[in-house]
């Protein structure tokens, strides 16, 4: 088969690979029909993901149909139409058991090399997924691809993090980053009918995909954000301020402009080892930090689909380029240099 094939750190290339074959009873093989980059990609090209096998597939957001189903898959047959979780959950251990599926023993990631499964990834023909009961959520035949693609991680991530914010009616909400993740988080934000949504971003053009879905644009380039937040809500500060970052400035700018007694939810992936918490501060005003850690994918992607199907949640508006599987080097780069919010692949 066609695969998107890590190489070496700053490069892939897309070339042939052996057709995955079912390896435990639990498995599914899934002939992909379409595949996207994921922010975490990056991460990986970037060599920031130890462990990545030499010339393997990469990849963890795909929908496609099965081919095959292992004896002990239950939910599943061939011919079903699925989206897959980027997280591969074993589904027996101490935290499964409770549905804080991301928090799993194995926590298991497709195409993210030997520390997280060493599985193959789904930017690809066809890819194998293990424990596919848990870890496949079949895809309702009124909802195209390009609706249900992202479901299996960053659509999801933005319902789970706003569920974990405890955004209520009425809520002045500032959100900070304005990627795919903080665009999703935005397009959730809005079913809890908060009085009002700032999102702070430098980037004009994502400011601007912002502003039209409601929210109020502020961009840091040109304006203080917390000054303006503060301003604009009689020097309190927002009641919920979700950080999509995943950079100590944004943090630092969350804490700011959250009021006293508000929650600071952190999505953005944090990999600094320390910060200076500005203890006493956050202490006196009594904020509640949430720390997003990874999306619990199986245990909010019905909700996230649901928001789809009533036509709440539109992903497709993100997608800014559709190319073949066979162009994804260029899809990487355009992605890379943020000239693509998010970059469909068709194998
Ligand atoms: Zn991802
Ligand atoms: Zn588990």
């Amino acid at each position: 088969m066609r695969a998107v094939l890590f190489h070496d750190i700053g490069s892939i290339h897309v070339g042939d690979y052996p057709d995955p074959a079912l390896v435990d009873p639990g498995d599914v093989i899934v002939k992909v029909d379409t595949a996207a980059i994921c922010g975490s990609d990056l991460h990986l090209l970037h060599g920031r993901i130890p462990g990545m096998r030499p010339d393997s597939p990469i990849g963890h957001e795909f929908v496609g149909t099965i081919t095959q189903a292992g004896p002990d898959v239950q939910r599943f047959k061939p011919g079903d139409r699925v989206v897959g979780s980027f997280l591969i959950a074993c589904g027996r251990c101490w935290f499964c058991e409770r549905h804080e599926y991301s928090n799993c023993d194995q926590l298991w990631v497709l195409g993210y090399g030997m520390f997280t499964g060493d599985l193959d990834g789904a930017q690809a023909e066809y890819v194998r997924v293990p424990i596919a009961d848990l870890n496949l959520h079949a895809v309702d035949a009124s909802l195209s691809d390009e609706q249900v693609v992202f479901a299996g991680d960053i659509l999801t991530t933005g319902v789970y993090i706003c569920e974990r914010a405890g955004i209520k009616p009425g809520d002045t909400v500032a959100i900070v980053g304005a990627g795919p993740v903080g665009l999703f988080t935005l397009m959730n934000a809005r079913a809890y009918a908060p009085e009002r949504i700032f999102v702070v971003d430098m980037a004009a053009d994502r400011l601007k995909m912002a502003e039209s879905l409601g929210a109020i644009p502020l961009d840091s380039t040109k304006v203080n954000p917390v000054v303006e937040i503060q301003r604009a809500t009689g020097e309190r500060g927002a009641d919920v301020v979700i950080e999509c970052v995943g950079l100590a400035p944004a943090f630092t700018t969350a804490l700011n402009s959250v009021r006293a007694g508000g929650t600071v939810a952190v999505i953005g992936v944090h990999s600094d080892l320390s910060y200076d918490f500005p203890l006493g501060e956050v202490w006196r005003r009594g904020v509640t930090i949430v720390m997003g850690a990874t999306c619990n994918v199986q245990e909010h992607w019905d909700k996230a689909l649901a928001l789809v199907k009533e036509g709440t949640v539109d992903p497709t508006i993100l997608i800014t380029h559709r190319l073949p599987l066979e162009d994804a080097v260029e899809g990487y780069k355009l992605f890379e240099a943020h000239e693509a919010l998010k970059v469909i692949l068709k194998p």
